[in-house]
């Protein structure tokens, strides 16, 4: 059997089994945005992501800053889904041999802006040769309270923190490699290289959020995987699903489904999160989508969702 006979996440499964882990510090192993252990001074964070050359982007279409940038914002969405602010990175790339010097300058300009934006700093790093390029950014953050995807509970509210779909319709664009591009086109292009993360929610969400989850595989794969950990039933609304002028006019122009991109795209970096109704106020900025039910799956007006999506494999 090869690795890509199981899937990203069977291989995952399969793997982790040989790392039982057995320390009482461990509050949250596998299976989470991040991994957390209790220290004296409160709970830390633990994430990784790699962006990798021909699987996550095309060197040819990508400016170096965008990409240091993007590396940093999807690290930082995992924490900002577990309620958390970042901290420290630590950084392991591998370069080919012919690669400019200014390409992975630039990359490392990228990483140096996010990580100002994000008040968070990368403070070390390990270089290595390839045939493409690997990036690799370990993060840590704190939190003060360690919010789970699987700790959704029935009779919450589910919440989703932005527009979803553009990432997926930008990168479209992009591979269009028109000479041109228009306005709102420009917008989605820029939806997909330079993700903003979320931590203007992160201390909301680690007050007031039942569990959470950041969308970097598209917003259904996702609430699967929420409502997979969770033991629930995830039921959306179709009318209540935020719906991105840019995106809709994409799909006009293109003769595409809004929906079929703003369920199944991926790397939007939202959060979806869900919160008992007494804290609904907290959140007039995001968008109640749909409620948490006894079950399982995901329904979108009473019809189960198919449960496909974007996975690294
Ligand atoms: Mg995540
Ligand atoms: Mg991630």
């Amino acid at each position: 059997m090869r690795v890509k006979d199981l899937g990203e996440f069977g291989l995952i499964g399969r793997l982790v089994k040989h790392l039982q882990v057995e320390d009482d510090d461990v509050v949250v192993a596998f299976g989470d945005d991040c991994s957390c252990v209790k220290t004296k001074e409160g709970l830390l964070l633990f994430t990784g992501d790699a962006q990798v050359e021909d699987r996550h982007f095309i060197r040819r279409l990508t400016p170096s800053q965008d990409l240091g940038w993007k590396l940093v914002s999807v690290n930082v969405s995992d924490v900002v889904a577990c309620g958390g602010k970042p901290k420290w990175g630590f950084i392991s790339v591998a370069f080919p041999q012919d690669l400019p010097v200014e390409y992975a300058e630039g990359i490392y300009r990228g990483i140096s802006q996010a990580s100002r934006e994000y008040g968070m700093s990368v403070i070390g790093g390990n270089t290595a040769s390839s045939d493409k390029i690997v990036l690799d950014l370990f993060l840590t953050g704190k939190t003060d309270r360690f919010v789970s995807r699987s700790s959704a509970e029935a009779g919450e509210f589910l919440l989703l923190s932005g527009h979803t779909g553009l990432a997926r319709a930008g990168l479209e664009l992009l591979l269009m490699e028109k000479k041109e591009y228009l306005p709102f086109e420009k917008k989605l292009i820029n939806a997909f290289l330079r993700p903003v993360a979320r931590l203007d929610l992160s201390d909301r969400l680690s007050r007031y959020a039942g569990s959470s989850i950041d969308i970097s595989d598209g917003l259904v794969a996702d609430l699967y995987h929420l409502s997979e950990a969770s033991g629930v039933k995830l039921s959306l609304t179709r009318n209540k699903l935020p719906v991105s002028e840019e995106l809709a006019e994409f799909c006009r122009r293109e003769g595409k489904d809004v929906y079929d991109y703003l369920l199944y795209g991926g790397e939007d970096y939202q959060i979806a999160f869900t919160v008992k109704g007494e804290n609904l106020k907290h959140f007039g900025d995001c968008y109640p989508i749909g409620k948490v039910e006894r079950g399982s799956g995901v329904f979108l007006d009473g019809e189960r969702l198919e449960k496909k999506g974007f996975t690294h494999l």
